[in-house]
């Protein structure tokens, strides 16, 4: 398996002013790649430490990633420690130069002269195109050793990245491991890896769990094929009613918005509190006009009693976090906006306002559909934000399962929550 190295540049990293989200980056994609970082280190941005990371990089490993530095500022030294290292000179080229003062006279800005610097490369690299910004990346192939730098700003390192991956898939013979994905949506961490321990899998299978708010990730790798395809097959038999995506960066609402559209169907939310954050999900993905119609934040009652219409003696008796409140914000999104599903959620997000009848974390979530209406009732635990999130969450994982599987009363929750 081949070797690497990876260098984080930049006193920002070693203030903790910002977090090293390149290097996160970086190494799962070598991972994928069948390429084995041993070594993370990350330097303070003077000359003298980039080329003595670059030097003790080399004894280590046959490739290296450096990323940060390329800036046009003082501080950005990586350029002149790599040329340190290798005992070039810096020399100007032309082509990175000139796509440099393309690069402003495109947005109307005039270029600061420091600019420029950022086109001096040590002789004899290889610039590595940015369309994301002005600083390239640098290719050298030193001795054998294969070293990157790469720009600190992530979307900037992401792009150069796309050509990286190029030019080690011509310098090396990769193995790259075969890998699946299980997005899973309303079941925790702790049950699916207790599942999965009590599966027999292959040997060589490797796995990964990666638990957000929204959900749990599921990675399965391995250096052979046919076993992370026999892998998949024993996880699918258990994992696929909580599988609304095999696909890396697929989100649930774009899942959703797929379905709503083949079927020519559409939606519509009420919230309370969760203030937008559900309509702004849904809108996330482009093209979600075309079933979205809309969504109303009923935050205070006379929100929810002006607006959607809800019940005065049916609010006084139950309370705004009630599931009579949810199933009315649910279907009177429903009926105002027209549409064939309504969502509603409300809940107390806390810190305060919390009663000895009604606990912080406590939410509703209702759906309406043509047929019918559905409450689930939560106890979520965390900060205001995990609350609103979660909650977010379980409104998608309704609606979701209501789309693939019809009356989701006989559907296998593993929520944490229950219809009420
Ligand atoms: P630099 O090229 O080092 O001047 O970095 C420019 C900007 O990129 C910094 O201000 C950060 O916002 C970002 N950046 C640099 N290095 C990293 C890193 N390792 N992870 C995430 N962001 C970074
Ligand atoms: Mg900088």
């Amino acid at each position: 398996m081949h070797n690497a190295v990876i260098l984080s540049i930049g006193d920002e990293l070693l203030r903790g002013k910002i977090v090293d989200t390149n290097f996160a980056y970086l190494a799962r994609k070598l991972y994928f790649l069948g390429i084995k970082v041993s070594v993370h280190h990350t330097f303070s941005d003077t000359e003298e430490w980039v080329c003595a990371g670059i030097d003790s990089a080399v004894e280590m490993a046959e490739i290296i990633f450096i990323t940060g530095g390329l800036g046009p500022t003082r501080d950005d030294t990586t350029r002149n420690g790599l040329a340190r290292f290798l005992g070039k000179d810096l020399v100007l080229n032309q082509r990175i130069a000139q796509k440099i003062r393309e690069f402003f006279r495109k947005r109307n800005l005039e270029m600061p002269e420091n600019n420029l610097v950022q086109a001096y490369l040590p002789d004899g690299a290889v610039p590595i195109e940015n369309d994301e910004g002005t600083a390239p990346g640098i290719f050298v192939n030193y001795h054998s050793k294969l070293i990157f730098l790469l720009p600190g700003p992530p979307s900037e390192m992401m792009t150069v990245f796309k050509s990286v991956r190029l030019i080690l898939q011509k310098e090396l013979d990769l193995k790259p491991k075969s890998y699946a994905t299980f997005r899973t949506i309303g079941i925790p961490e702790s049950l699916i890896a207790e599942w999965v321990g009590k599966m027999t899998l292959p040997d060589s299978i490797d796995t990964a769990f990666y638990p957000s708010l929204m959900g749990v990730d599921l990675y399965i790798s391995s250096d052979n094929p046919d076993d992370v395809e026999s892998a998949e097959n024993i996880l699918s038999e258990k994992l696929s009613p909580y599988t609304f995506a095999r696909d890396e960066g697929r989100k649930i609402e774009a899942v959703i918005g797929e379905i709503l559209r083949r079927r020519n169907e559409t939606l519509s939310v009420a919230e309370s509190c969760t203030g937008g954050m559900l309509a702004s999900k849904i809108v996330d993905i482009p093209g979600s006009s075309d079933y979205f119609l809309g969504g109303i934040v009923s935050y205070a009652n006379s929100a929810k009693l002006n607006i959607l219409g809800i019940d005065e003696k049916t609010l006084s008796k139950y309370g705004a976090v009630s599931r009579q409140i949810a199933e009315q914000m649910s279907f009177g999104a429903k009926s105002k906006f027209d549409t064939d599903y309504g969502i509603g959620i409300t809940g107390i997000a806390g810190p305060s306002s919390e009663t000895s009848k009604k606990p912080v974390g406590l939410v509703y979530v209702a759906l309406s559909t043509r047929e019918r209406n559905y409450v689930r009732k939560y106890n979520f635990f965390g900060g205001r934000n995990a609350i609103r999130t979660r909650s977010v969450s379980a409104g998608l994982n309704v609606l979701w399962c209501a789309l693939q599987f019809g009356d989701i009363e006989k559907y296998p929750f593993e929520d944490g929550g229950e219809f009420c």
